[in-house]
């Protein structure tokens, strides 16, 4: 792929609606609540298109995993019941874009944070984890010049930030 002037946000909204539909049609629909807060002010950031969509993709499926695993295992649905909550956001700052992706479901333990990042680690059981996802993602966000960060509260949700300088 080539670098090319992209404007994130318009990539997010196609990329996260077609997630968002797929996962209430899927074969394991859940009830989601998708809430996409984007900076107006982003300017436009040279990406690898199709690289960089497998980033927004893998980071979704992620945290639709541990949505649909938490919604699975102990919470009610309903007015007073656990709602899986996905929130797309981004910001422009000192030259950064940061993309936050902020999921509601179970968390990273703590022991583990260190590890997610590696080729082949996942805690999914059988066939449903390859473990590649973040360390593709991981590589082609250094590729772009950028980090990630992870913040996660055991119980409350997952926090993936991704920077990306623009110049
Ligand atoms: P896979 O999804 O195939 O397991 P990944 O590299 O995408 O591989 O993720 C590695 C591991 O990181 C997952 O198995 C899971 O334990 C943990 N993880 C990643 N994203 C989340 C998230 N949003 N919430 C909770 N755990 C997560
Ligand atoms: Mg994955």
């Amino acid at each position: 792929g080539e670098m090319l002037p992209t404007d994130l946000n318009e990539m997010l909204s196609e990329f996260t609606k077609l997630a968002f539909h797929g996962m209430r049609a899927g074969k394991h629909p859940i009830e989601l609540d998708l809430q996409l807060d984007l900076d107006p002010n982003l300017p436009e950031i040279k990406l690898i298109k199709e690289d960089f969509s497998r980033v927004i993709i893998n980071l979704c499926n992620n945290a639709f995993d541990a949505m649909r695993a938490k919604l699975q295992s102990k919470a009610k649905p309903g007015p007073n019941g656990y709602k899986p909550q996905l929130i797309v956001r981004t910001r422009f700052h000192q030259k950064y874009i940061h993309l936050e992706i902020t999921d509601n479901g179970p968390g990273i333990p703590e022991e583990i944070k260190d590890k997610i990042l590696q080729p082949f680690f996942t805690t999914k059981k059988g066939t449903d984890g390859t473990g590649l996802g973040l360390s593709i993602t991981h590589d082609i966000v250094k590729a772009h010049g950028g980090q990630i960060k992870i913040r996660s509260k055991e119980g409350n949700g997952t926090n993936f930030i991704i920077s990306i300088p623009t110049n």
